[in-house]
C-alpha cells in the first residue's frame, strides 16, 4: 500500500476495524517515511459465474431482484429484501471461494426466503429447482408441513 502523500511504498497499520455488515475491513495506515496517516477500506472480491459462462461481480440488488418476483402480492417489505440479500452474501462468502456459480446462490437464497416468507420460497423454489410436476409441488409442500410440526428439541436433527 503506497503512501498517498510520499509515494513510499510501505506502510503500517494502526488500527483495523471490520465494519458492521462484517464484509469489509477498514485500516488506519501510517507512513513510516513521513508520518502521514491515511485510511484504506478492504473488501474481498467476489465473483458470479453465470450459467452462460459469463462472470460478473457478485450483486445483492440482483439477489434482490430475483427474489422480488417470488414476493410480488406477498408481505414482504424491501427491507426484508436487503436484509435477505445481505445474509445470502455472507454465507456465500463463508464458503472461503472468490467465485461461486448461480446455482450457490439460488441454494444461500432458498434458507433465508423461507424464513421469511413460505409462498415465495415455493414460487422461488419452484424456478429454481425447476418443479415441473404437481407432485414436486406436494413434496415440497409436506416438507414445510414436516417441519411445522417437528418438534424443537428432534433428537434426530
Ligand atoms: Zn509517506
Amino acid at each position: 500500500m503506497h503512501c498517498p502523500f510520499c509515494r513510499h511504498s510501505d506502510s503500517r497499520v494502526i488500527d483495523s476495524r471490520t465494519s458492521d455488515d462484517g464484509l469489509s475491513i477498514r485500516r488506519r495506515r501510517q507512513c513510516p517515511e513521513c508520518g502521514g496517516r491515511f485510511s484504506t477500506i478492504e473488501t474481498a472480491s467476489l465473483n458470479v459465474i453465470k450459467r452462460s459462462g459469463v462472470i460478473e461481480p457478485f450483486s445483492r440488488e440482483k439477489v434482490m431482484s430475483g427474489v422480488r418476483k417470488a414476493c410480488q402480492g406477498r408481505p414482504v417489505t424491501e427491507g426484508d429484501l436487503a436484509v435477505l440479500a445481505q445474509t445470502v452474501e455472507e454465507a456465500v462468502r463463508q464458503t472461503g471461494s472468490s467465485q461461486i456459480d448461480t446455482n450457490e446462490i439460488g441454494l444461500a437464497i432458498l434458507g433465508p426466503l423461507r424464513e421469511l416468507d413460505e409462498i415465495a420460497y415455493l414460487r422461488f423454489a419452484s424456478v429454481y429447482q425447476a418443479f415441473d410436476t404437481l407432485e414436486d409441488f406436494e413434496s415440497a409442500i409436506a416438507q414445510l408441513r414436516a417441519d411445522h410440526h417437528r418438534p424443537a428439541s428432534d433428537p434426530e436433527e
